[in-house]
């Protein structure tokens, strides 16, 4: 066989497939390789005339087929799987190939595997995928971490099959050496998990306060994608609020068991803020709210609980209140992206990656799953101030929060007086107001640890620690 492809990818379920036929489609030779042979030829057989490929039923094979230094795409099930796909093709490379892990790994197992890898010279690449079956085909965003030389061979390949933004630029950059490009896809689908919700509540809302039906709420989210909102996520949005099922001719919607599942990513956003100290909770209530919906017996057993029941406004006041949850969803999105752009330079501090703000923002205005015309406004933000201590200070982002915030005020307070959960829009309010705030009451909090603990605290008027011997009634 001769070492004629550029680039090898293993692992042909949707992903790997897709990437691959996006890889061929772009005029480059793939070698395909799957651990059950059948889906490999399956995919020759199927899609071989879109362009070359090269077929590889063995991994010595399929090593064989590439050419020095060697280029290998792995996507297979994140964990266990992709352990066990390394060991098996880490002693058949040499020094300076590289394997790039497109799976979504945590980003510690790709720390440890890059260690091990570069002990052997093998460059070992995390890089994040997003955008789904459709965009690895058509073009994903793409968050590579690993070596700065790494990038220099793969960079022209990737930047060739990535989506691009409006502007033609390809959504891809080197991210940071080691783990950043799996940690930052980390944080994007933590966003996603935040932007969903908040989508979520703001329908919610349409539908018990407002009074709309589906199908015009679709139009109302519609109408919103052509302004400062316009999203991937607000656009199927309002594709599926206006689907009705065929079997029922009700809306899709109202057929769904409202029990969100997860993969995962969304959790370890928050485990790792935990970890680093960074405040997501727009993040966190994503997650938990997903978490609140699946425990249906729960559910069951307090449906009885006592509480308001929403009264859906007049025709008039509906049309005021549904700019007042645009405006709502558009503060609280904000926030979100605050708070992951927080986590992603807390992670950037933490493991030395050094990561460009506007560059990670710059790359997700394409392909992957939160791209959205805001997210240009977020790259001008940090490439105006790189050191923007958060989103928040950016003068026009507060600016247009200043602008929004009496109407999410008032959302939140109608959706509290009729009894209608928003705890992402809570969530982003109170962190918000907990910024701006000239006094916390974690002066208190501190008071309660010294009283209980001798955890000593720290003074408005002095330098120092201090303890206050409390008395002796405790
Ligand atoms: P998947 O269902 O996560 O994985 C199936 C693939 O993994 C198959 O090729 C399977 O081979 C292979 N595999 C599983 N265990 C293996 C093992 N022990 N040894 C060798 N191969 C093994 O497929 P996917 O949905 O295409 O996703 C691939 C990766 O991309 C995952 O890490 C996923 O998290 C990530 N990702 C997915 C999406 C998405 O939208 N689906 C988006 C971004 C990233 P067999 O055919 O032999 O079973």
């Amino acid at each position: 066989m001769s070492s004629s492809a550029q680039i090898g990818v293993t692992g042909l379920a949707v992903m790997g497939r897709n990437l691959a036929r996006n890889f061929a489609r772009n005029g480059y030779t793939v070698a395909v390789h799957n651990r059950t042979a059948a889906r490999m030829h399956a995919l020759v057989e199927e899609f071989g005339h879109e362009g070359s490929f090269v077929a590889a039923e063995t991994a010595k094979e399929f090593v064989a087929a590439l050419e020095r230094p060697r280029r290998l795409v792995i996507m297979v099930k994140a964990g266990e799987p992709t352990d066990a796909v390394i060991e098996e093709f880490a002693p058949l490379l040499e020094p300076g190939d590289m394997i790039i892990d497109g799976g979504n790994a945590h980003f510690a197992d790709t720390r440890r595997r890059e260690r091990a890898l570069r002990e052997q010279g093998i460059h070992f690449v995390g890089t994040g995928v997003s955008g789904g079956e459709e965009g690895a085909l058509n073009g994903p965003s793409i968050m590579p971490g690993g070596s700065k030389e790494s990038y220099e061979s793969l960079g022209p390949m990737l930047e060739k099959i990535s989506a691009k933004a409006a502007d033609g630029a390809p959504c891809v950059t080197h991210v940071g050496p080691d783990g950043a490009g799996h940690f930052v896809k980390m944080v994007h689908n933590g966003i996603e998990y935040a932007d969903m919700q908040l989508i979520g509540e703001a329908y919610q809302l349409l539908r018990d306060v407002a009074g709309y039906e589906p199908a015009q709420i679709a139009d109302i989210f519609r109408t919103w994608n052509t302004g400062r909102l316009d999203s991937y996520l607000i656009e199927i949005t309002a594709e599926v609020l206006s689907h009705v099922d065929a079997a029922t001719g009700k809306p899709f919607v109202d057929v769904v068991v409202d029990q969100a599942e997860q993969k995962g990513t969304g959790r370890w956003t928050v485990q790792i803020a935990l970890d680093l100290g960074v405040p997501v909770s727009g993040i966190a209530e994503a997650v938990f709210a997903r978490s609140l919906s699946g425990h249906a017996a729960l559910r069951e057993a307090s449906r009885r609980l006592a509480g308001p029941t929403a009264a859906p406004l007049g025709e008039a006041e509906a049309a005021a209140f549904a700019d007042r949850v645009e405006q709502a969803l558009y503060a609280s999105k904000i926030v979100s992206y605050t708070q992951g752009f927080h986590e992603v330079a807390a992670g950037s501090d933490e493991y030395g990656w050094d990561i460009d703000l506007g560059a990670v923002s710059a790359i997700w205005r394409g392909g992957c799953i939160i791209r959205a015309a805001f997210l240009d406004r977020i790259r001008a933000a940090y490439d105006a101030r790189a050191d923007l201590p958060s989103l928040l200070s950016d003068e026009t982002f507060a600016r247009e929060i200043a602008d929004a915030q009496d109407d999410w005020r008032e959302v939140l307070i109608a959706a509290t007086r009729q009894g209608v959960p928003t705890p992402g829009f809570a969530a982003a309010l109170a962190y918000y107001d907990a910024l701006r705030a000239e006094r916390l009451p974690a002066a208190l909090t501190q008071g309660q640890r010294d009283y209980f603990g001798a955890h000593t605290y720290r003074r408005t008027d002095r330098d120092g620690s201090f303890h206050t011997l409390w008395g002796d009634d405790r």
